[in-house]
């Protein structure tokens, strides 16, 4: 079974609550944007939030992502799945 890779280039994607295309455009909703950072007594700046691709055990690999994403940040590779490798992580 293969199971899709997502690479997200962080330098790229540059600020994901603004651009937020590969939020919209995922059937799968698999990505979320994050804050890199938690403050006490104040919200985190919206350009410390980080794009992660939380759900990637629920990507169908449709590619809607990379083709709509402005900045070219994402890319997927297919890999063969593991033994004992099921679960969500962050991407
Ligand atoms: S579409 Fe691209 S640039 Fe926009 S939030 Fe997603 S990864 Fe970042
Ligand atoms: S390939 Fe499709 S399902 Fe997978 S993360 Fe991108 S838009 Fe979502």
């Amino acid at each position: 079974m293969l199971i899709p890779e997502i690479k997200i280039n962080q330098e790229l994607c540059r600020s994901p609550l603004e651009c937020a295309v590969c939020l919209s455009v995922c059937p799968q909703a698999v990505f979320k944007a994050k804050p890199a950072n938690v403050y006490k007594f104040r919200e985190t700046p919206e350009e410390e939030y980080t794009l992660k691709a939380v759900y990637r055990v629920d990507c169908s690999g449709c590619g809607r992502c990379v083709r709509e994403c402005p900045a070219g940040a994402i890319s997927i590779d297919f890999k063969p799945l593991g033994p004992g490798k099921e679960g969500r992580a962050d991407g």
